[in-house]
């Protein structure tokens, strides 16, 4: 009994622990019924071309609407979802609710350019991203070229060769496919040629101290010049300021997205609903 021998801490602490994995259990418990009940959500944040200024298309963020307990950001649920086995299940909904509702905009005559999906590293595991995209895009109607899937370094390399062999398929069958993240995961340069990819994300973490910081500047335009260099697009994650902003503008920084421009927020307040004519 962990009372016993006088450690009253080692008490405190598996009672700590047992409360955190009661708390985990419960949340886990409440996840697993979350997609069937309709309790996700999917927020969209804009991001701009920087070289006219406009709307470039927008980035699916996953929430949870958790009945009493409110909005559960995807810090909080993503990674058990990963641990539980429930990621499939939450990225083929958001996959699913992020392309019906470009097709809805595009309909009403509103189209944001493309649609960013993030997607875990177990959907490449199972081999079931490519099934999914095409179910989604039969089932929507939506072209392929205007969904982009975005994946994190990591996710690559926990199983390149799967992933690898993925990626190609979704490139030749039109989908866009962004590096998320980029310059925080470990993988090689090597790989970053080997993998068919439309654009590289950078991390907000080297965005934030733009433009004093001379290791965020140096790091920056190296990223930039690395993706210009394989010929593909790059964007700046996390912007919040003009002056951040100014930065990447004059370095040719060709898209960004972040706080400076708008946050994520659900479809009707990216694109309210037409008033009513009168
Ligand atoms: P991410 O894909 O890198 O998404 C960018 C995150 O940065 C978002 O956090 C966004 O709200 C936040 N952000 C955007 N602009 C700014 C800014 O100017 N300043 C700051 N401080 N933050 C900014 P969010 O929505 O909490 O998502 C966190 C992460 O959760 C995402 O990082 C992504 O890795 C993961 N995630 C979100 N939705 C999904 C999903 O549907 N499936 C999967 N597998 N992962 C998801
Ligand atoms: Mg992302
Ligand atoms: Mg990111
Ligand atoms: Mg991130």
């Amino acid at each position: 009994e962990a009372t016993r021998g006088g450690r009253p801490s080692f008490a405190f602490y598996t009672e700590e622990l047992t409360l955190q994995a009661r708390h985990r259990l419960e949340l886990g418990a409440a996840l697993r019924l979350a997609v069937e009940r309709k309790e996700l959500v999917l927020y969209y944040q804009p991001i701009h071309d920087l070289r006219t200024g406009s709307l470039a298309g927008v980035e699916s963020l996953v929430r949870w609407q958790r009945p009493v307990h409110g909005l559960v950001p995807p810090g909080e649920f993503i990674p058990l979802a990963e641990e539980m086995g429930l990621i499939d299940r939450v990225d083929a909904w958001v996959m699913g609710e992020a392309c019906a509702q470009m097709q809805a905009w595009r309909q009403r005559g509103v189209s944001p350019g493309f649609v960013a999906v993030n997607v875990s590293s177990r959907l490449f595991g199972g081999d079931m991203l490519l099934p999914r995209v095409e179910e989604v895009l039969a089932q929507t109607g939506m072209d392929a070229s205007l969904l982009e899937i975005e994946v994190t370094e990591s996710a690559i390399m926990d199983q390149p060769d799967r992933a690898l062999a993925q990626l190609d398929r979704l490139h030749v069958r039109g989908v866009r496919l962004a590096l998320d993240d980029f310059g925080t995961g470990y993988s090689s340069l090597l790989r970053l040629k080997l993998l068919p990819l439309h654009k590289l994300k950078i991390d907000q973490g080297f965005v934030r101290g733009l433009p004093d910081s001379q290791g965020d500047r140096a790091i920056v335009l190296a990223i930039i010049s690395l993706a210009h260099q394989l010929g593909l697009k790059v964007l700046a994650e996390g912007v919040e300021t003009q002056a951040q902003l100014d930065f990447l503008v004059a370095h040719g920084c060709d898209l960004a997205q972040g706080y400076f421009f708008g946050r994520p927020v659900p479809a009707g307040v990216l694109f309210p609903d037409e008033p009513l004519a009168h």
